[in-house]
């Protein structure tokens, strides 16, 4: 079986990271962001979101507010 491994380019943005195992595929934050920079891997039962539009992320941190898992969090309170 192929194993897809996400892209860091896929994970990130300047303002936010995703940690793609604590997602659950909810949408909530794709829904969410209003410039939509987040977009969904669907693909049988592989599914979580993914960055799609890095650049156009302005670091409101709604999408972080809203995951009920603590899947994507601010940059700078990601443990270096
Ligand atoms: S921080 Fe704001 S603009 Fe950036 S992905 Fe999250 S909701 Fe969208
Ligand atoms: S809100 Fe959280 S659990 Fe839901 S799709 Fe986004 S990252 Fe995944």
């Amino acid at each position: 079986m192929k194993i897809h491994f996400p892209l860091l380019r896929h994970a990130k943005t300047p303002y936010i990271r995703i940690n793609t195992s604590l997602c659950e595929a909810c949408w909530t934050c794709v829904d969410t962001c209003p410039n939509h920079v987040l977009g969904k891997v669907e693909v049988l039962s592989h599914r979580h979101v993914r960055v799609d539009r890095a650049d156009q992320c302005e670091g409101c941190g709604k999408c972080v507010k809203v995951c009920p898992n603590g899947a994507i969090l601010r940059v700078d309170k990601v443990k270096k």
